[in-house]
């Protein structure tokens, strides 16, 4: 009978596997579709002046049927990202081409994609087609990207820096990467995560840390995820001039976020 319970519980967990294997395999096909036949859309949401509450730029994230937390990761393994990611830097280009000069506009890139062999001449192309002018464009990638070949990156880094865009690390100090590449890399800002502001209230120190790195390498930051006054508040007494959150907006469409400039 155990045997029998065992392979009960053999077939079942293949069962499993193989459902959950059909699930992304259906996932990714619909995630294809939605790509083609323009069932992808942007969302924006601002990032303002802390002291003034202006906006000084706009996050374009990526809207389907499914959470990014969810497609994003399955667009990396398929490696869809890089096509979808290509699609995301044209619109977002075309999209803040039309908003006022001063303002913006932050994409998100994974690091597949940034590893990708077309990705300079992808970004070189989204701004040429759209005419943004290339310092108002950020590229926001995260630590893992650092994590493999920094000498590689590097020179990536450099070659996108020449064409005028800017870098911001996103989620800083999530990551295992050491922080020698702030002194090896041409970065332009860094990005607090979320979880920092979140537990602003019991000191702040690693918010401050931030802030302190950035003042000595010369790199603006962006606090993430600001949610209440109280922390809009011990931002701006730890000097932190920027960031975004639904205390000030939640990610909005591209008309939206127009009727607020
Ligand atoms: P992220 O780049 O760190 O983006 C910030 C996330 O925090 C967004 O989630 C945003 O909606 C959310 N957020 C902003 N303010 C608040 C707040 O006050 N409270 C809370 N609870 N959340 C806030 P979203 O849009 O779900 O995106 C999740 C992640 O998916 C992004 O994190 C980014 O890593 C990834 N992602 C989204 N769009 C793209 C894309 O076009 N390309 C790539 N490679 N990744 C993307
Ligand atoms: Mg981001
Ligand atoms: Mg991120
Ligand atoms: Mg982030």
């Amino acid at each position: 009978q155990a045997k029998a319970q065992g392979r009960d519980r053999v077939v079942s967990f293949d069962g499993e596997m193989h459902a959950a294997m059909v699930a992304s395999v259906a996932m990714e096909h619909e995630l294809r579709l939605a790509l083609e036949h323009g069932g992808l859309s942007l969302a924006f949401q601002p990032i303002v002046d802390l002291e003034t509450g202006r906006l000084r730029a706009a996050e374009a994230l990526c809207r389907w049927t499914v959470p990014p937390c969810e497609f994003i990761p399955l667009a990396e393994t398929t490696g869809l990202i890089v096509p979808l990611g290509a699609w995301v830097l044209e619109e977002a280009c075309q999209t803040a081409a039309g908003w006022p000069d001063h303002v913006l506009v932050s994409v998100n890139v994974s690091s597949v994609q940034l590893r990708s062999s077309e990705f300079v001449a992808t970004v070189a192309g989204a701004l040429e087609r759209s005419g943004l002018e290339a310092s108002r464009l950020y590229l926001e990638v995260t630590e893992s990207v650092l994590m493999t070949d920094v000498e590689r990156t590097a020179s990536l880094l450099r070659e996108l820096k020449a064409l005028g865009v800017r870098i911001a690390i996103d989620d800083f100090g999530t990551g295992h990467s050491s922080l020698q590449y702030l002194q090896q890399l041409p970065l332009d800002a860094l990005k607090i995560p979320k979880p920092f502001v979140d537990t602003l209230e019991e000191g702040g120190q690693l918010a401050r840390a931030i802030l302190d790195l950035g003042r000595s390498f010369g790199l603006a930051v962006v606090a993430e995820g600001i949610e209440t006054e109280t922390q809009r508040e011990a931002l701006r007494a730890l000097g932190c001039t920027k960031g975004q959150g639904f205390l000030f907006a939640r990610p909005m469409s591209a008309n939206e976020l127009l009727s607020t400039v």
